[in-house]
């Protein structure tokens, strides 16, 4: 049926979002910092960090069980969770990437206020430059504070 595999492709998509706070509080800011670490000091000199390993290294599991889905059954539940898998990805690239580090000059202006929250903890979250003490280790769930600040401002207006 298909609203149940659409409805697992997106509950994968958001536990990916758990799976991809505690990679980055618990192995990239952990014993895999040394992959991780030119994403926060800024120093790598090319277009691609060693960071990007870590797109690398999630992509890996959506394909396999894709491909896997698709050749075994036609309607395998094994297809939408590697799609899931590779959806937030997609997001992820595109709001960590593109959106907010701008790897590609796009939105660069956007006013929506998902988007601009979004951004702001993930500065915070830049504000680190070490491995330890950080915060905001998750990219597309906003905690509310960063909403908060928008009433604040609108406020004082
Ligand atoms: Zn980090
Ligand atoms: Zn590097
Ligand atoms: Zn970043």
């Amino acid at each position: 049926m298909m609203w149940i595999n659409i409805t697992v492709m997106f509950l994968t998509a958001a536990f990916m979002e758990g799976v991809a706070w505690f990679t980055h509080k618990y192995v990239m800011h952990g014993f895999l910092w040394i992959l991780h670490k030119d994403h926060h000091d800024k120093h790598s000199k090319g277009w691609f960090e060693d960071n990007d390993l870590f797109f690398l290294i999630f992509a890996i599991p959506g394909i396999v069980l894709t491909y896997l889905g698709w050749y075994t059954k036609a309607e395998s539940v094994t297809f939408w969770i590697g799609a899931g898998i590779t959806l937030y990805g997609f997001m992820y690239f595109f709001i960590h990437d593109i959106f907010i580090h701008q790897r590609f000059k796009w939105l660069s202006k956007s006013d929506n206020r998902y988007f601009k929250a979004i951004r702001r903890a993930h500065k915070v979250h830049h504000k680190h430059i070490g491995k330890e003490d950080g915060e905001c280790f998750g990219m597309l769930y906003v905690p509310k504070k960063y909403f908060d600040q928008f009433k604040k401002r609108a406020a004082e207006k």
